[in-house]
């Protein structure tokens, strides 16, 4: 028996489907319980989430491993990991059981008082740390995280600008939403840029021409920002990047390309931050996707998967940048809160000991072994990437001109979906189809839902 099948079948959590059905077809969706969801969501709920979008949302009523079901018992297999959160899978049985014995003693822990719960998570997620990084700051949410890194980098050099990429993705507050590489972000809601925005090595789209290395490139141009005094920026504070990007469509730096980054960061006496909140917690296949090529940050965020299905984030860092504020700097009232950060303790309890990074590894160079061979012929597929369990296929009208073709794949998810299978959209245009699920995703249900996907794209009108 599978991690996942075990999962699904013990009896502490039982009430969700099991994987032997997944996907599972009841009505056409929506049926009529979801439509009912809907509905009154619809009602009551502001402008703004992608639920309020033109297709039918995904109702949620169980979750279990990598297999979720809809109020109508419509089973989808979730590649997806619901936005790349659920890297220990949905429910894991030590995740539920560490929430349940932790609510019935307390949750709300104001963040001036300390607890066991508190300094456990701590120790355990400064145990599974790159060296050197072993001072720790709790949030709730990526952004947030990625807020905190932001004030602390500018603080300790005394410096304001930034450096980010075209891309990059690090949420949705105001503290972050100006480093995001999407302008329309925001424009929609009335905020400015907070970056200076260099390219991010994207070999298959290089500004300057395929033939040249974009890692070289790119590090390049940061470093003619950095060393020409009227390349119109700086002072800098920090360089901001995800070492693998996820929703900038599943890039991978080349070779040298973090590693000069550190270099440069350290010449000029730049704070180098690395957001893992996407490509962190084993979804590369090493435990942090920076682990790939040795290269430390100064300051490391982390969150999604790391609270186990809670909201639960945190910035790791190096003790000089991450001693000097006076207590009372940093506070929020639930930061604290003891049952997420129980369930964080328990996701890293499980990520160790079942080494999910080696079997998003393994299962990931199978998978994208797989893909290239299968979509090979296949023109609309310009590209397929990644590392572990976290794959882009780029899709293009024609593999000559490269143009992108977001139609496409919006029409292969939907046709995904309706045939249970949840994917994600990424890249620059929303042309990449993005395969992350959760890392212990039981092998049969990914060789089926891998199978259901190649044969959506190969019959894509
Ligand atoms: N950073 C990265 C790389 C992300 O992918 C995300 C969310 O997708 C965030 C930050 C923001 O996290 P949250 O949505 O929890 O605020």
């Amino acid at each position: 028996m599978t991690e996942t099948s075990k999962a699904a079948s013990d009896p502490k959590t039982a009430a969700g489907p099991t994987t032997a059905t997944a996907p599972r077809t009841v009505t056409p969706y929506p049926g009529p319980a979801a439509r009912r969801i809907i509905d009154r969501l619809r009602a009551v709920e502001g402008a703004g989430p992608r639920t309020g979008g033109a297709d039918a949302p995904l109702v949620v009523a169980g979750a279990h491993g990598a297999v979720i079901v809809d109020p109508d018992g419509n089973e989808f297999i979730d590649l997806a990991a619901s936005f790349a959160a659920a890297n220990v899978g949905h429910s894991h049985p030590d995740v539920v059981e560490a929430i349940r014995d932790q609510v019935g003693r307390m949750s709300h822990v104001s963040s001036a008082s300390a607890s066991e719960a508190r300094v456990v998570f701590e120790e355990a997620l400064v145990e599974v740390a790159p060296a050197g990084l072993d001072r720790v700051l709790l949030g709730l949410s990526g952004a947030d995280a990625n807020d905190t890194a932001l004030k602390l980098a500018r603080s300790f050099t005394g410096r304001r600008e930034v450096i980010a990429f075209s891309g990059g993705y690090f949420g949705r507050s105001g503290g972050v939403i100006g480093l995001n590489g999407k302008a329309v972000h925001r424009a929609t809601v009335g905020r400015e840029a907070e970056a200076n925005f260099l390219p991010y090595p994207y070999p298959y789209r290089w500004p300057m021409g395929p033939a040249q290395d974009a890692g070289v490139g790119a590090l390049a141009l940061v470093r003619h920002a950095l060393e020409d005094p009227a390349s119109g920026i700086g002072p800098v504070a920090a360089i901001v990047l995800e070492p693998v990007q996820g929703n900038g469509g599943i890039m991978v730096p080349p070779d040298g390309f973090l590693a000069g980054l550190r270099e440069l960061c350290d010449r000029h006496g730049i704070v180098l931050v690395f957001d893992e909140i996407q490509s962190g917690f084993g979804r590369t296949g090493r435990l942090w996707a920076a682990d790939r090529w040795g290269v430390v940050p100064d300051l490391m965020t982390v969150g999604k998967g790391i609270g186990g299905g809670m909201a639960l984030s945190a910035v790791l860092g190096r003790e000089a940048v991450m001693s000097h504020w006076p207590p009372g700097t940093h506070t929020s009232t639930f930061m604290g809160n003891a049952v997420n950060l129980a369930a964080g303790t328990a996701a890293i309890g499980v990520m160790r000991r079942d080494r999910l990074w080696e079997r998003s590894e393994r299962l990931g160079s199978g998978l994208l072994h797989s893909l290239r061979r299968d979509l090979a012929d296949d023109p609309r597929v310009g590209e397929v990437r990644g590392l572990g369990l976290f794959i882009g296929i780029e899709l293009v009208i024609d593999r000559v001109s490269r143009t992108p073709d977001p139609a496409s794949a919006a029409r292969v998810r939907r046709a995904a979906f309706e045939r249970g299978v949840l994917l994600g959209v990424a890249g620059h245009t929303d042309n990449v189809l993005k395969i992350c699920p959760p890392l212990t995703i039981d092998e049969h249900e990914l060789d089926i839902a891998v199978g259901i996907l190649i044969d959506t794209i190969k019959g894509a009108p």
